[in-house]
């Protein structure tokens, strides 16, 4: 339990009654691993060991949660996007418009985000396309 484990003769702190305050008490008797009988440094009295109210339970340091490694959320995405833009042919790009309706996987070229497979059709002239630099939703016709 304790790393320190006390013995008779030993110093602890303990409140003293005579002293009303918290002094150095020298152990006078054990049991076990607890000091049941203390004589105090100052005034000599002896009598049973009280904890000082501070020491009742040491207050154990929580361990801070486990820290994930912050993933890179765009990280799985431009995996993703490097697995697919070798079977891209660029060429086959087709300029982006918001009034142009993409089939689904249409390679399309979006004059910010570059090249882009679109991926998702969401049905409210919104699609999400996969660029190099993760997906964006854009509107479409
Ligand atoms: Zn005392």
């Amino acid at each position: 339990m304790s790393s320190t484990p006390l013995s008779a003769g030993d110093y602890i702190a303990a409140k003293c009654s005579k002293c009303a305050q918290e002094t150095n008490h020298t152990i006078v008797a054990m049991v076990e691993d607890t000091p049941v009988k203390v004589k105090c440094n100052i005034c000599s009295s002896e009598h049973k060991f009280r904890k000082p109210a501070a020491a009742k339970k040491p207050a154990v340091a929580k361990k801070p949660a486990t820290r994930r490694a912050k993933a890179d959320p765009l990280a799985a995405e431009r995996q993703k996007w490097q697995d697919l833009e070798s079977s891209f042919n660029s060429n086959a790009a087709l300029a982006y418009s918001m009034e142009q309706t993409y089939k689904l996987r249409a390679l399309i070229n979006h004059p910010t985000f570059g090249l882009g497979q679109v991926q998702v059709l969401t049905g409210t002239r919104k699609m999400q396309v996969l660029f190099a630099d993760g997906a964006k939703v854009l509107r479409c016709g």
